[in-house]
């Protein structure tokens, strides 16, 4: 836009065709000396349009009656192809009305030539400019606020309460897919679009915004467009008031804020939904039991039911045919589940293989049961999955809701102990919690925070049981077996706690302590008692510990430490390790039996093993279970199985100890058997390291005369 200073000269463009005229302007304006104005004359319309064409224009006066244009039509050309440029217009008596119009139409001023003098021409000129110059201004602050309204994206609004009206600015209606002139002009024209269920609400907001005196208005609801679609709006806005107080107008903007919306409400569907199956997980499942108990809080009548559902031996799955097999099956069985369901019940995924089922109406016990055992039918139906034929099992706890109100998080612990007590009853079955449970695991709950402190405080010590030639009756070794030295109750048994300290992860811990503890001393007694070959020491591990990835280093940095040959530490596992855990567990085994550390099967016969599932990994010796030397005496099909081991044994070219030989009889036996070696309270019971140190440097005549045989000490 042009701009002038008003110091610069006012630069006219007089479009007349009348001499006369043309003459009376020009004495008007140019007249008297150091005139401030410039003025061209043009005699033609189209002469005038081409000087404004070609220079720059302050101001045009313009005669309505040219050869070559007449009437409105002048003013409107020049004023359609200028706009910038102002305009008064000079009239004859005969275009008054036209000049009105022309005026209406955005002419500045219209003046009578017949009256036309000096003073009058030049204030009109001046008015006409300073009018122009601030019509200028705003339209050029309207422009900014609508290009800054356009940037923000947002529609306007503006509501005059007083008469009703509503302005709506195009964007507005642009957002909802309406053109500028398809939605009226009455607040009824918004509120139709709002979403019927969002309507009240938006509606009781305005009106608390109205009577109260929060400054702004905010309320984000959701409108249709044209097309139905649904858009989730902010709407905010200002409230003007009169002098009492009372709104009279009220505007303000609207914002899409459905992205964020959408975003929003995905991370709620997140938080609350497993990944995997899409099922939900335990918060909302929490949140569920919360809503079913409260109603059964108002009404004592409502029964419902929790099934806790864990997947037998899914890890075997995982690890034979691989994750994403086994996180197809958890898919399948979370749908095939979700059938067996009414609409009411919740299944939701807690992790793992781990399912929890809220049954919201049960009459007794017997539907629980009923859906229980249709889960585990339709879970135990074979399934193909990456051309894999899969069978699963479950195991399921059940609890019913009790009359001792107790929170979501309870329920869902008894269901879960009800489980663990199925798992131990031989896993593909259902239990159903009772308050002996509870007790039970309360006691056992007790017991692990007792244990993890011991575990803390080293309330353990060793105790070590010899391990003697059967033939000639000297110690070759010893076994430590760990008890808790409870501040209480004396020294445990590891019957008590090792199962626990399994489940809890707690013989992690523990076992670093026995193998500590075991190392040092058998270093000792080597020092103390040279022999050939060397005092051995077997200690009792768990498979867990080689789930840790740095087991070995950490084992052989414990050898080191203690200066215990490697060959002189026996590491005892039971076949359940062998078969239980993966290749990672087998890799650790066999490196640290390349380092010369040997490795034995303990408690050998008892476990679920078959021969050619014990060949995955090489072993050095094997304990006969003392259930089998016990009963030998007793029992022909103990003795065949003792020498069918001792057989084996020999074909492998590994060792045997006999476990739990409690009589000479059984030792004597054992021995004509050419078992090699033995173990029981016959000999020694496990003794505690001083008790042991004296058996070795006094070692008792176990057999009653010298034994015939000539026995070779392994
Ligand atoms: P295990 O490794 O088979 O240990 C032999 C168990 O048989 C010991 O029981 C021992 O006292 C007992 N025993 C020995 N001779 C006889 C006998 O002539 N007759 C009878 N009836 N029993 C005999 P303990 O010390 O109670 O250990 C029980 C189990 O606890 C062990 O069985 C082992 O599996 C586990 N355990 C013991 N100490 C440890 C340890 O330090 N770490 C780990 N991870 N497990 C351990
Ligand atoms: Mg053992
Ligand atoms: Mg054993």
């Amino acid at each position: 836009m042009r701009r002038r200073d008003w110091e610069s000269p006012v630069r006219v463009l007089a479009v007349e065709d009348s001499p006369e005229d043309a003459a009376l302007v020009r004495s008007v304006l140019t007249g008297e000396p150091g005139s401030r104005f410039e003025l061209t004359i043009r005699d033609r319309l189209q002469a005038g349009l081409d000087h404004l064409e070609q220079e720059d224009v302050d101001i045009v006066l313009l005669d309505f009656s040219l050869p070559d244009s007449k009437g409105l039509d002048t003013f409107r050309r020049v004023n359609a192809e200028h706009p910038e440029v102002p305009i008064i217009v000079l009239t004859s008596l005969e275009d008054d009305a036209v000049a009105v119009q022309a005026v209406a139409e955005g002419a500045q001023d219209y003046l009578a030539k017949r009256y036309l003098d000096a003073r009058l021409l030049k204030r009109s000129i001046r008015y006409a400019l300073e009018r122009h110059r601030s019509e200028e201004a705003l339209r050029e602050s309207e422009e900014r606020y609508a290009l800054a309204i356009r940037g923000a994206n947002d529609g306007l609004w503006d509501w005059n309460l007083e008469t009703g009206a509503m302005y709506l600015s195009p964007r507005w209606k642009m957002m909802l897919g309406y053109g500028i002139y398809e939605v009226g002009e009455r607040p009824d024209d918004w509120f139709r679009k709002v979403h019927p269920d969002d309507l009240d609400e938006l509606r009781s907001a305005l009106q608390a915004h109205f009577e109260g005196d929060d400054e702004h208005f905010e309320h984000e609801h959701r409108m249709l467009t044209r097309g139905g679609e649904i858009r989730w709006m902010l709407t905010r806005g200002v409230a003007v008031r009169n002098e009492d107080g009372k709104v009279s107008r009220m505007a303000g903007s609207l914002t899409d804020v459905t992205a964020r919306k959408v975003a929003e409400q995905q991370l709620v569907y997140d938080a609350f939904h497993d990944g995997l199956t899409g099922l939900a997980n335990r918060a909302l499942f929490i949140d569920r039991l919360g809503v079913v108990l409260s109603a059964r809080r108002r009404q004592p009548s409502f029964r419902f039911a929790v099934l806790f559902l864990d997947l037998d031996r899914f890890k075997n799955i995982n690890d034979s045919l691989g994750h994403s097999t086994g996180d197809k099956l958890l898919q399948d069985i979370a749908r095939r589940i979700e059938k067996t369901l009414r609409p009411g019940d919740t299944i939701a995924r807690l992790g793992g293989d781990e399912f929890a089922i809220l049954l919201s109406h049960v009459e007794d016990l017997g539907d629980a049961v009923h859906v229980a055992e249709r889960i585990q039918e339709i879970i135990s139906t074979a399934v193909v999955i990456s051309a894999h034929e899969v069978y699963v099992t479950a195991s399921i706890g059940i609890a019913l809701s009790s009359d001792e109100t107790r929170g979501p998080e309870d329920i869902l612990r008894d269901a879960d102990i009800a489980m663990y007590r199925a798992k131990a009853a031989g896993r593909a079955r259902y239990e159903v919690f009772d308050s002996e449970m509870h007790r039970h695991a309360v006691r056992l709950l007790a017991l692990e925070t007792e244990l993890r402190r011991a575990i803390e405080r080293e309330d353990f010590v060793m105790h070590y049981q010899p391990i003697v030639a059967l033939a000639n009756g000297r110690i070759v070794g010893f076994e430590g077996l760990v008890r808790w030295n409870h501040p209480e109750r004396g020294l445990v048994a590891p019957g008590h706690f090792i199962g626990l300290a399994e489940e809890t992860g707690l013989i992690v811990p523990l076992c670093w302590f026995t193998l500590r503890e075991c190392c040092r001393q058998a270093s000792r007694w080597q020092a103390l008692f040279p022999q050939e070959p060397p005092l051995f020491i077997s200690v009792n591990v768990s498979g867990k510990l080689f789930m840790q990835p740095d087991a070995v280093e950490r084992l052989v940095a414990i050898l080191e430490e203690s200066r215990l040959p490697p060959s002189s530490l026996r590491l005892e596992v039971t076949e359940n390790v062998v078969v239980d855990h993966g290749d990672e567990v087998m890799a650790k085994l066999t490196r640290l039996r390349a380092l010369g550390v040997q490795l034995s099967i303990d408690d050998f016969g008892t476990g679920y093993s078959s021969l050619s599932y014990l060949q995955r990994f090489q072993y050095d010796s094997l304990k006969i279970d003392r259930s089998f030397v016990s009963t030998m005496g007793l029992t022909r099909d103990s003795r065949n199985i003792v020498k069918t081991i001792l057989n084996l044994a020999d074909v492998l070219g590994i060792g045997v100890v006999a476990e739990g030989v409690e009589t000479e009889e059984q030792a004597i036996r054992l021995r004509q058997m050419e078992c090699p070696l033995g173990q029981g309270y016959w000999f020694a019971r496990p003794l505690n390291r001083d008790a042991a140190t004296e058996l070795i440097a006094a070692p008792p005549r176990w057999y009653g005369s010298p034994l015939g045989t000539p026995g070779v000490a392994q």
